[in-house]
C-alpha cells in the first residue's frame, strides 16, 4: 500500500496552483464590469444613472464623465494580465494532475500486479484472464483518468470556482446569491442519482467487456480448433452476442447521460433567466451598475458550466467507483471468487475446452493451461541451496550426496475448491535423495496434484509434505516454498514467455553468466539447434517471437530447470515430444542428475528405470515398488499396463 501513497509534492503544488489560476479567473467577470462602467462612463454607452450607480466593487474608482483614456489602458492591461496568467495556470494544472493520474496508474498496477502475482493457484483457476486483464488495465485506467480529471480538470476546480463565483456574486448582491442558490439543491439532488447510477452502468459494463475479452482471447489462441471443426460463424455470432450485450448497456448510459445533460442544462437557463430579471430591476433601481450585472452574468456562466463540469466529473467519479470496485476484489481475499463468479460463462467454456483437451491427450494429465503456466511460475530462482549439490557425474542419482533432496508426503488430503471429492487423500510416499520416483496411474488419479503440492502451488487441507525433514511452510506465496527448497519443475506442455532464448533458460536465476546458460543448454540437447537459429541465444522466442517446435520449446524448459541445479526435481513425462536422440540424450543428461526425482510418467522406458514407481489412482498409491516388484503382482494394475506396453492408451481404454 506504501506504493499507492500520493506524489505529495506534485499534489501541493497542483493545489496552490490551481488556486491561484482560480483566483485569476475570478477577476476576469470584475475587470470586464470595471471596463464596461468605465466605458459607459465615458459617454461610450447611453444612459444617465452610470455616474451615480452604486459600484460595490472594491478598488473600481468611482466613474465620472473626464477620466483619463490612461485608466482605461490600465484596466486593459489588467484584463491581459488576468487572461494570460489564468491560462497559464490553467496549462500548468492540467499538466500536474495528469502527471499525477499517470504515476498513481503506474504505481496501482505495479502494485497490483504484485499481488496478483503472489495470489495462490486456488485464485487462478477461479479466476478468468480476460477478466484479471481487463481489471490490470481497462479498470486502472479508468480510475488514473478520473483522478487527473478531478483533481486539476473538472471536480475539484469546478467546485471551487463554482463557490468562488457564488462568494463574488454574494458580494455584489446577496439576493442575486440567493436566486442563484436556489437552483443549486435541485441540481446536487440530480448530481447524486448521476454517481450512484453511472457507477452501476459501468460495473455491469466492465463486467461484459471482460466477458466479451476473455472470449476473443480465448477463441484466438484456440483458433485452430475452431476453424478444424468449422465452428468460425457459431464463435463469431457469439463473440457478436456478447459485444451487443455491452452495446445494449452502453446504449442505456448514453440515454441516462443525456437526460441528465439536457435537465442540467434547462436548470442552469432557468436560474439565468431569473437573475437577469431581478439583476436588470436592480440596475435599473439604480441598486447596482451595469457592469456589476455584467459581472453577476459572468459570474453566473462560471456557476453554470462548473456545475456540469462537476456533473460530468461526478459521473466519471461513478465510473471509476465502478471500476474501483473491480480492481479491490483482486485484492481483497474474501472477494477472490467474485471474478470467477461474473465470468461464469467464461470459466465455464474454458473448462469445457480443456477438459475436450484431456479427453483427446490422455497423455496429459495435467489440470490444463492455467495449471502449466502456474507450476512453470513456481521454477524460481532461489537456487543457493541447489549450488551446493555435487557434479552431476555419477552414473546413475542413486546413492549420491544423502544430503538434500529428501521428499516426504504424510497422509496428505487435498480436495480442489468447491470440488466434492478428494483429489488426493490419505497420500503417503517417500522419495529417498537422489531416488527417482515414476507416479503412473489413471488420468485423473492425482498425479499432477500431488506434483503441485510438492511445488506449493496448493496446500495440503491435512497432511503434511517434508522436505529434508522440514515441513513446506503453508505460509509462503504460491510456489515460494519450492523455491526455497531448491526445487524446479519442467512440464509436460512448456510454455515460454517472450524473451530471449538465454533469457528463457536462465528465468529462474537472471543473473547467470552466459557460460551457465551455455551449460544448462548443452545438458538438455539445446545447444546445436539454438545456435542455429537467426540470431542464436539473443532470437527472441515465445509468444510474439520466432516460432519454436514443441520439442524444442521442450528443451529449453529442461535447460531452465537445469541451470538450478535443483536438489529436487518434478518432472511431467517431459521426453514425451522429444525426437528419438534428442529423447535419449536427455535422460541420459536426467539420469546422471544426483538430484530427486518425481516424474509423472507416461512411458514404459521412463517407468521402468524408475527406483520406485507408485501407482496412484483415486488420490492414493495403491502399489508401490520397483519395476520388478510389481510386475510380480499378480492381477495388479502395473502388471496389466506393462502387458498393453502403452501407458496412455492403457489407461484411457481401461476406462480409468
Ligand atoms: P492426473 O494428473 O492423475 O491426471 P489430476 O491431479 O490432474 O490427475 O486430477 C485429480 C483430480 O482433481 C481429478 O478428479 C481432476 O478432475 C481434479 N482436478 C484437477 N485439477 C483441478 C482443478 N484445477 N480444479 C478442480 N479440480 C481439479
Amino acid at each position: 500500500m506504501e506504493t499507492l501513497r500520493p506524489d505529495w509534492p506534485l499534489l501541493l503544488l497542483t493545489t496552490v496552483v490551481l488556486v491561484a489560476t482560480i483566483a485569476f479567473t475570478l477577476c476576469f467577470p470584475l475587470v470586464i464590469g470595471e471596463v464596461f462602467d468605465l466605458v459607459r462612463a465615458n459617454g461610450g454607452l447611453a444612459g444617465e444613472g452610470a455616474a451615480a450607480a452604486i459600484n460595490p466593487f472594491a478598488g473600481l474608482a468611482p466613474a465620472t464623465a473626464g477620466a483619463p483614456p490612461t485608466s482605461f489602458t490600465a484596466v486593459m492591461l489588467k484584463l491581459s494580465a488576468c487572461l494570460v496568467l489564468s491560462a497559464t495556470g490553467n496549462a500548468m494544472v492540467s499538466w500536474c494532475s495528469s502527471l499525477l493520474g499517470e504515476r498513481f496508474g503506474h504505481r496501482l498496477r505495479g502494485w497490483l500486479m504484485g499481488t496478483l502475482m503472489a495470489r495462490d493457484q486456488a485464485f487462478f483457476d477461479a479466476a478468468s484472464k480476460g477478466d484479471l486483464l481487463s481489471r490490470l488495465t481497462l479498470d486502472v485506467t479508468v480510475l488514473q483518468n478520473t483522478l487527473a480529471d478531478f483533481i486539476g480538470q473538472r471536480g475539484f476546480r469546478s467546485m471551487f470556482e463554482v463557490v468562488g463565483a457564488l462568494a463574488m456574486i454574494a458580494l455584489q448582491q446577496p439576493l442575486l446569491a440567493f436566486v442563484t442558490l436556489f437552483i443549486t439543491p435541485a441540481l446536487s439532488r440530480l448530481l447524486r442519482a448521476v454517481v450512484v447510477r453511472s457507477s452501476a452502468i459501468i460495473y455491469q459494463r466492465q463486467q461484459v467487456a471482460a466477458k466479451a475479452l476473455d472470449f476473443a482471447s480465448e477463441r484466438l489462441s484456440q483458433v485452430q480448433t475452431v476453424q478444424v471443426f468449422a465452428q468460425e460463424e457459431r464463435e463469431t455470432g457469439a463473440f457478436r452476442d456478447l459485444s451487443a450485450c455491452g452495446y445494449d448497456m452502453a446504449q442505456r448510459y448514453a440515454f441516462f447521460q443525456g437526460i441528465v445533460e439536457g435537465a442540467g442544462r434547462l436548470a442552469v437557463n432557468v436560474g439565468t433567466v431569473a437573475l437577469l430579471g431581478l439583476g436588470g430591476m436592480l440596475v435599473i433601481q439604480n441598486r447596482i451598475s451595469v457592469g456589476a450585472l455584467l459581472a453577476v452574468n459572468v459570474f453566473n456562466l462560471f456557476i453554470s458550466v462548473g456545475l456540469s463540469s462537476v456533473a460530468a466529473s461526478l459521473g466519471e467519479l461513478g465510473k471509476a467507483v465502478g471500476a474501483l470496485e473491480r480492481v479491490a476484489e483482486l485484492v481483497v481475499p474474501t472477494a477472490a471468487a467474485a471474478p470467477a463468479a461474473d465470468s461464469a460463462n467464461a470459466v465455464a467454456s474454458s473448462n469445457s475446452i480443456s477438459s475436450e483437451t484431456r479427453a483427446a491427450a490422455p497423455s496429459h494429465s495435467s489440470s490444463g493451461d492455467s495449471g502449466e503456466q502456474a507450476l512453470v511460475a513456481g521454477i524460481s530462482g532461489v537456487a543457493a541451496r541447489a549450488l551446493e549439490m555435487p557434479t552431476p557425474n555419477s552414473t546413475n542419482g542413486s546413492g549420491s550426496s544423502g544430503q538434500g533432496g529428501q521428499v516426504e508426503f504424510r497422509d496428505v488430503w487435498f480436495r480442489y475448491p468447491g470440488a466434492e471429492d478428494w483429489a488426493v487423500k490419505n497420500f503417503s510416499l517417500t522419495l529417498l535423495p537422489g531416488q527417482t520416483v515414476a507416479l503412473v496411474g489413471p488420468s485423473g488419479g492425482g498425479k499432477s496434484t500431488i506434483a503441485a503440492l510438492l511445488l506449493g502451488l496448493y496446500h495440503p487441507l491435512q497432511g503434511t509434505i517434508l522436505v529434508n525433514g522440514q515441513p513446506l511452510d503453508p505460509e509462503d506465496q504460491a510456489g515460494g516454498s519450492a523455491a526455497a527448497v531448491g526445487m524446479a519443475a519442467v512440464l509436460q506442455q512448456a510454455m515460454l514467455m517472450s524473451g530471449s532464448v538465454r533469457e528463457q533458460i536462465s528465468y529462474g536465476k537472471p543473473d547467470a553468466a552466459i557460460e551457465e546458460v551455455l551449460e544448462a543448454a548443452s545438458a538438455a540437447h539445446a545447444d546445436k539447434f539454438v545456435r542455429q537459429l537467426p540470431n542464436g541465444y539473443e532470437t527472441e522466442v515465445g509468444e510474439r517471437g520466432h516460432a519454436l517446435s514443441g520439442g524444442q520449446k521442450q528443451r529449453l524448459a529442461i535447460a531452465r530447470a537445469l541451470l538450478l541445479h535443483p536438489t529436487i526435481l518434478v518432472l511431467d513425462e517431459v521426453t514425451s515430444s522429444l525426437d528419438v536422440t534428442s529423447e535419449r540424450y536427455i535422460s541420459d543428461t536426467l539420469r546422471s542428475l544426483a538430484a530427486t526425482k518425481l516424474i509423472i510418467a507416461h512411458r514404459l522406458s521412463t517407468v521402468r528405470r524408475a527406483d520406485v514407481i507408485a501407482v496412484v489412482a483415486g488420490g492414493m498409491v495403491v502399489e508401490q515398488g520397483s519395476h520388478h516388484d510389481l510386475l510380480r503382482l499378480e492381477g495388479g494394475i502395473y502388471q496389466r499396463l506393462v502387458n498393453t506396453a502403452d501407458l496412455g492408451a492403457f489407461w484411457v481404454h481401461s476406462g480409468a
